[in-house]
């Protein structure tokens, strides 16, 4: 902890000039409100500047993999940071771009998705995918298929392509009147009944895999993924998946798509991508949309699009770290096990919880667990999640869904404490 630190003070500067994300302000900045400041963190834990060590239940806002302070991730940075911290990808090449973009094709079956773009983070690694859709469309002279499908209750990021996307009303709903045209579907169910001349307006549909996050964790009934896919192929649609949150592990396995055997035309990535280090994104895509940007200068092909951090060298850094870990530690071969125990600690929560756990729903490390309203909606979800910090665990609710997503890195010792906190916290909020 930094001795220095004059809390107080720091604590006025926040509540004077911070705005937090996804934050009501008129809260935060009441007098009455102590927000804890995290000074630093190890291995899957994060200390407050009183001292205190948590879980960190929620992964830094579902980013962490294998943990804080990573070793071999921070060995890649400051080995970088020896070099150069950033340059730009904007006429010129870097060692750690082009490597991870080699390792990142790699993660997919060969010769499929072969071309990588570098952003910033998942609204933007979304963004890029749509731009290169309507554009790649254009440029194979179909410039009316410039639409999007997308699912309700989706949930693809904050800049406003991403925001047209999305399928929840209370973060979406103001902005309709300057998005994108977008459809947006339920179910596959749906999708299958838009009429032909309306599907025929699809640059493509858009899709969390599995399961969608920012809804509630909820789950994708099995084989949806593969029918989309079939869908999309039978009318040349093309499918972007946003594993923005389900990649790199969450799920079980690398990516969510692996798990139908799909790929997608367009796949986001970006949360997890760093190990949780440094915001980095990318978009991959195969050779056919790639090649449609091909062409003399003249033609005006070309992908206008960038960022000025565009496959920054540290965060490239840590991201090959990031992978190498993933090897070395043989991370997903060890999720198994853990993924088993949290599925049964979950059902023992909600046998044990007098029906304030009404239920839950998990996809790998994924976890959404919904409490009983009481109130106002959402009072529940929070009270839980600010009781549980008295346990040792910190996390968020959407509404009144407790979400546990910890870093991969967790042990089995450290999922029984983290489901314990929130059975404890269950109790005390009720
Ligand atoms: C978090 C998230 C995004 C947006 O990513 P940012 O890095 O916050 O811009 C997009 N899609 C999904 C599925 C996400 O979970």
């Amino acid at each position: 902890m930094e001795r220095n630190d004059d809390w107080d003070e720091l604590r006025e500067w926040d509540r004077r000039h911070v705005w937090h994300p996804f934050t009501p302000m008129e809260e935060w900045c009441d007098p009455g409100h102590q927000p804890v400041f995290i000074v630093q963190g190890r291995g899957v834990m994060v200390q407050d500047q009183s001292g205190r060590w948590y879980i960190d239940g929620n992964s830094s806002i579902w980013t962490n993999i294998h943990g804080h302070r990573h070793p071999v991730i921070d060995a890649a940075i400051r080995r970088q940071l020896e070099r150069i911290a950033h340059s730009s990808a904007l006429g010129f090449a870097s060692a750690p771009a082009a490597r991870l973009a080699r390792e990142l094709v790699s993660l997919w079956p060969g010769g499929t998705l072969t071309r990588v773009f570098f952003s910033d983070d998942g609204s933007t690694a979304v963004e890029c995918a749509m731009k290169m859709a309507v554009q790649c469309r254009m440029q194979e002279g179909h410039p009316d298929r410039c639409g999007f499908a997308a699912f309700d209750l989706g949930y693809h990021g904050d800049t406003l392509g991403a925001v047209s996307l999305g399928g929840i009303d209370v973060m979406h709903g103001r902005f309709r009147r300057l998005g994108l045209p977008v459809r947006r579907v339920r179910s596959m169910d749906e999708l299958e009944a838009l009429p032909p001349a309306e599907t025929a307006g699809l640059a493509a549909v858009v899709i969390e895999p599995l399961i969608q996050g920012a809804a509630g964790m909820k789950l994708w009934p099995a084989g949806m993924l593969r029918r989309l896919r079939s869908w999309c192929d039978a009318r040349d649609v093309f499918l972007i998946c946003d594993e923005v949150m389900t990649g790199f592990g969450r799920t079980g396995r690398m990516f969510a798509c692996h798990h139908e055997d799909v790929v997608p035309d367009f796949v986001a990535l970006a949360k997890g991508l760093t190990g949780g280090y440094l915001p980095l994104a990318a978009t991959l895509t195969t050779e056919r949309v790639f090649s449609a940007f091909l062409g003399p200068r003249e033609a005006g092909r070309t992908f206008l699009h960038g960022h000025s951090y565009t496959g920054n060298p540290l965060g490239c850094a840590a991201a090959l770290a990031s992978l190498e870990v993933f090897r070395s530690e043989r991370t997903l071969e060890a999720l198994p096990e853990k993924i088993d125990l949290l599925r049964r600690l979950l059902a023992r929560l909600q046998e044990r919880s007098g029906s304030r756990v009404t239920g839950f729903r998990q996809c790998g490390l994924i976890a959404g667990i919904d409490i009983r309203p009481s109130g106002v909606p959402g009072a529940a979800g929070r009270a839980v999640c600010l009781a549980a910090r008295d346990h040792g665990l910190l996390t968020r609710p959407i509404a009144d869904t407790v979400v546990l997503m910890p870093p991969l890195s967790i042990t089995t010792a450290e999922i029984e404490a983290a489901v314990e906190a929130v059975e404890k916290a269950v109790h005390d909020a009720a």
